[in-house]
């Protein structure tokens, strides 16, 4: 079993080299079984998959398919019953919950379709929370979490708590604290579930600007209109890839949203 000192290492002997740097995400012949008491649940059936640097893929299909228990996979929130999952070129498959949960805190950003926000902190404590764990001071740490709400927007809201933001800007609040410790992925498990479409094209403008900057963004959406939005689109049925394909025309949010109509925030 891989510790993560190894895990650095190996992460930084790739960047010095100047290697190519290769998938982000490779993830193959991936099962995952869940035991319900007696019955066994066999949600992902041998899916594989690549995403390099820099793409943006959205993740499609219905109803228990098998898009969260591959995208918790994929957020390192749980483990494949087997196959291998390759992280920026580590085997992340069989850690153990400990390293994950460091993996996930250095590597990844993870966004809700609920925001998972604390009710009772503002929003610039609820974005500074993740970086409790990395090594910095106080001060880095606020200036840090400032700077990741200016960049959803919300530079005007950060004593805020969550009950007095609309649910647009706490998912933007939910995006700040995704990013705050530089992740090299962001993933988002329908992250525009709970919102009206104008604020849900609003979220997605602000994904797109983040790919645009070199993110790499992974999401499920069960919505085609927002699926459309992102680069690329793979579709789960019954724990299995089933396609898999480039988004042609894609459609600027920004462009989008000049169409739409405002709502009172
Ligand atoms: P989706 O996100 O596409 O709706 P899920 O990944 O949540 O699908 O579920 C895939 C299958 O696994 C479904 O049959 C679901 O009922 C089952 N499942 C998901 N989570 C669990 C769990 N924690 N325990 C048992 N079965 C689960
Ligand atoms: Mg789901």
């Amino acid at each position: 079993m891989a510790t993560l000192a190894q895990v650095e290492i190996k992460a930084g002997e790739v960047k010095e080299l100047g290697l190519p740097v290769g998938p982000v995400i490779r993830v193959e012949d991936v099962h995952k079984y869940y035991s319900l008491g007696e019955t066994k649940v066999h949600a992902l059936r041998g899916v594989d998959l690549k995403v390099e640097p820099g793409e943006f893929v959205a993740i499609m299909g219905s109803s228990g398919s098998g898009k969260s228990t591959f995208m918790n996979m994929v957020g390192c929130l749980d483990k494949p019953t087997s196959g291998r999952y390759i992280l920026e070129g580590t085997d992340v498959s069989q850690l153990d919950k400990k390293a994950l949960a460091a993996v996930r805190n250095r590597k990844l950003g993870f966004v809700f379709q609920g925001f998972n926000l604390l009710s009772r902190t503002t929003a610039l404590e609820n974005v500074e929370l993740p970086t409790l764990y990395a090594h910095m001071d106080k001060a880095q740490r606020l200036e840090r979490a400032r700077e990741v709400l200016q960049m959803v927007g919300l530079g005007d809201r950060m004593d805020h708590f969550p009950s007095q933001l609309s649910g647009g800007q706490q998912q933007r609040v939910a995006i700040a604290r995704a990013l705050v410790n530089r992740p090299s992925i962001l993933l988002a498990d329908e992250p525009t579930g709970n919102l009206d479409s104008r604020t849900s094209v609003e979220i997605m403008q602000i994904f797109q600007d983040l790919n645009q900057g070199g993110l790499t963004v992974v999401l499920v959406t069960h919505e085609p209109d927002i699926a459309h939005f992102a680069k690329r689109i793979v579709v789960f049925r019954d724990g299995k890839i089933r396609h898999d394909d480039p988004v042609a025309n894609r459609p600027r949010a920004s462009e989008v949203l000049k169409t739409l109509p405002a709502v009172d925030e």
